[in-house]
């Protein structure tokens, strides 16, 4: 990315050149969303070198949440100190305890492919799906790993974090030092407590980074949770069976928050698994979701104010109504009474990408098809003297009505906080209209190029320590779940290998296919196996087409490679040499590459490779066809049983759309000839093809399949 690009970036969520804001009024401020922000806006200060090693350079963030926390992750990464204050008794105070949410990364981007995928794939602190309490619990220990690297480090005195809590006022003060501006962070433990508590450490800082979110929901207050009206992130017991039957509700509140209350009212033990579950089992199961993929991306080009109402209703019926069937025969619909409350919208209205995702919306209009809910406009009111709520001058009788009240936050309420000054504020407002603005383009996606934010990790960290070696190479994330299964399988095939080669010296590894901002990579997504005649880094990434295991990953063909003639051998390992240098060992004299095919999912018939398996030997004549044939029916093998994971639908596989190319380059080809190339998907190996296979992502499925 270039500085301007960067440049431009920050410009969404600078208050000036040395205080940020991680944005709040964009579209789409989920968990993961805004920790990609995070580590955007960290990302694009190091281009713009607003963010400089040096052992005294101090990065103030102030709020302790999902994004104070990733960005304060990301700066430690890179060694340089961080004061992280929050206001509250511990950071991500919304989430832990709440066991009656879940939160997944991706499920309101549905129905985009990747929107199921459970896990986020971010270089600090990632985390998968599970209830609100455990995704917390999952970044505090990333958080906490983060910092136990940083202890085992050379130096464990220098203190790096510092760190506040319960700091209920945050001014920031301002300072020149030796001519540059420097902020004080200073913290009282209460509204009224004008002792200052906290600037003992008096820390400069360089940098400030507002995180401060927007808060919990209007009218959530201590009384209307004693009236059974409780915050969003509060446990309540409204996904079990009700011990009282006449139990009905209202709904105040028809954003994601409200909407999914409703699903949880009517639908017992409501999950989005289960409503996609069902979706994928009717019989115009692809053509909805084709409509629904239209849908979206006529929504997405235009004004995303727009109602979908309109959109939902021209799809035919019968392609979404057996989903209310299938929930009345599973008797999952609930026999109590719900009213969605809105203060200003009328239905029709409520249905809209501004204010909701998809997802939710579209399940509501299911619900609201199968006149499962009724719907009421006017804003909700608690009568003090007549002790009830009521909707405009209707009253709710409270015998028999319960009130949930998802109204949203108060956003506006960040202009209030102590920490900024008035022209801070004016500032705030101005990029309250330009975050609205950039709802138009995707500002969520990363800025990172592969392996980048790394290699920014790595040497910041040589700046700080010498010793430590130079990222040579393109580390990417990779899944646990992958690395394991494939490292299993690996160390298998290598001791059957053993058995037959017994004073061989060769090695093994295995790669898939990545995307990385549109552009395709390969991924060695084990350690080399047995004896190492290599470097030896899992997670590493290389351009698609480069190398040996590129050429199959272009061509979805077998390949091997030897060394028959020494005056040609070394002219064509610089034909398939990588852009980080060789590949392979300097001491391989012959390898093998072996694909597994997968049918492209955007283009029936066609298929693409999903992983290639890479051998690389001492030995010449180490491949004969007995052990090639061995390899491969291994291969099968480890396919198969990752078929089944999938049947029994124990693991999610990702698809890729990157479909191979059908022919070896020219310059290349030239080799067959000489014997030290091979095409192996020419020779006949037990009369077995290469297995169909989907693209290689292994997750396992969390035994807990819900999520909110
Ligand atoms: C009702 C509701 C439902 C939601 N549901 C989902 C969902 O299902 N999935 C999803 O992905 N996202 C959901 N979100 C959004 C998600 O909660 C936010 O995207 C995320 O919490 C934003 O992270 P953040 O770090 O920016 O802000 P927060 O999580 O709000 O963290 C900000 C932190 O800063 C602290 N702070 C604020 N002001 C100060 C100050 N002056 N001094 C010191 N500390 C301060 C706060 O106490 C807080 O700890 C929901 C939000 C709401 C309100």
């Amino acid at each position: 990315m270039s500085k301007e690009e960067a440049e431009e970036y920050l410009n969404l969520f600078r208050i000036d050149d040395q205080k940020y804001l991680v944005g709040i009024f964009q579209q789409g401020i989920t968990v993961y969303k805004q920790q990609i922000r995070a580590l955007n806006i960290f990302y694009s200060l190091v281009t713009t070198e607003r963010i400089k090693y040096s052992p005294d350079f101090r990065i103030g963030i102030i709020g302790g949440g999902v994004a104070g926390l990733t960005i304060a992750a990301a700066a430690l990464e890179a060694r340089l100190n961080v004061v992280l204050v929050e206001q509250e008794a511990h950071y991500l105070h919304m989430q832990r305890g709440c066991d009656i949410r879940n939160i997944h990364p991706n499920i309101y981007d549905w129905p985009d492919e990747e929107a199921t995928y459970p896990s986020t794939k971010l270089p600090v602190l990632n985390w998968r799906h599970d209830t609100a309490s455990s995704v917390a619990q999952q970044l505090l220990d990333g958080f906490e790993k983060v910092i136990k690297s940083i202890g085992e480090e050379s130096k464990p005195t220098v203190k790096r974090l510092r760190q506040q809590y319960n700091s209920k006022r945050t001014f920031v003060t301002e300072r020149i030092i030796g001519g540059v501006r420097k902020f004080q962070i200073k913290n009282y433990a209460s509204e009224d407590d004008k002792t200052v508590k906290t600037d003992r450490f008096n820390l400069t800082c360089d940098l400030i980074i507002y995180a401060i979110g927007y808060g919990i929901e209007v009218g959530v207050t201590k009384q209307s949770a004693i009236r059974g009206a409780t915050s969003y992130w509060r446990n309540d017991a409204y996904n079990q069976t009700f011990l009282d039957e006449s139990n009905n509700f209202l709904v105040s509140g028809t954003g994601d928050g409200g909407m999914i209350d409703l699903f949880r009212l009517k639908i017992l033990n409501f999950s989005y698994d289960y409503i996609l579950n069902i979706m994928k089992s009717i019989s115009y199961s692809k053509e909805l979701i084709d409509d629904l993929r239209a849908i979206k991306k006529r929504m997405m080009g235009t004004d995303p104010r727009m109602t979908l109402f309109q959109e939902f209703t021209e799809i035919p019926e019968q392609y979404y109504m057996p989903i209310i069937d299938v929930i009345k025969q599973d008797r999952r619909l609930r026999n109590i009474e719900v009213c969605l409350n809105s203060k200003k919208e009328n239905l029709e209205s409520i249905f809209s990408l501004k204010r909701n995702s998809m997802i939710n919306s579209f399940i509501a209009f299911v619900l609201y098809k199968g006149d499962l809910f009724s719907f009421k406009k006017g804003p909700l009111k608690y009568d003090e003297k007549l002790k009830e709520y009521q909707v405009k001058a209707e009253t709710l009788d409270l015998q028999e009505s319960n009130v949930i009240i998802r109204n949203g936050t108060n956003k506006k309420a960040i202009f209030l906080i102590d920490c900024l000054s008035s022209l801070e504020r004016k500032k705030i407002q101005e990029l309250k209209e330009l975050q609205l603005e950039s709802n138009k383009i995707s500002s969520t996606d990363p800025l990172w190029s592969v392996g980048e934010m790394y290699q920014i990790f790595n040497d910041f960290q040589r700046l700080e320590n010498p010793a430590i070696k130079k990222l040579e190479t393109r580390l990417e994330f990779l899944p646990i779940e992958t690395r394991a299964i494939c490292s299993s399988f690996l160390s298998v095939l290598s001791n059957v290998l053993q058995n037959v080669k017994k004073d061989e010296i060769y090695s093994l590894n295995i790669h898939r296919p990545l995307m990385v901002q549109n552009n395709m990579y390969y991924q060695q997504i084990t350690t080399y196996n047995v004896n190492r005649l290599h470097k030896d880094i899992a997670g590493v990434t290389l351009p698609i087409k480069e190398g040996s295991v590129g050429l199959s990953f272009k061509t979805g063909k077998p390949f091997l490679v030897k060394n028959v003639e020494d005056n040609k051998w070394g002219k064509f390992l610089e034909l398939i040499k990588t852009t980080d240098g060789n590949h392979f060992s300097a001491k391989a004299k012959s390898f093998l590459t072996i694909p597994v095919l997968a049918p492209t999912p955007s283009k029936p018939g066609f298929n693409s490779t999903c992983l290639v398996l890479y051998v690389e030997a001492k030995n010449p004549d180490f491949f004969d066809q007995e052990t090639i044939e061995l390899i491969v029916s291994s291969i099968n093998g480890f396919v198969a049983s990752i078929d089944n994971l999938i049947a029994w639908d124990q693991v999610y596989m990702k698809r890729l759309n990157y479909e191979i190319g059908s022919t070896v380059d020219a310059e290349l080809s030239q080799y067959e000839d000489t014997g030290c190339f091979e095409d192996l998907s020419l020779r006949s190996f037990n009369n077995k093809p290469f297995k169909d296979f989907y693209s290689f992502d292994l997750i396992y499925k969390n035994s807990f399949e819900r999520f909110d």
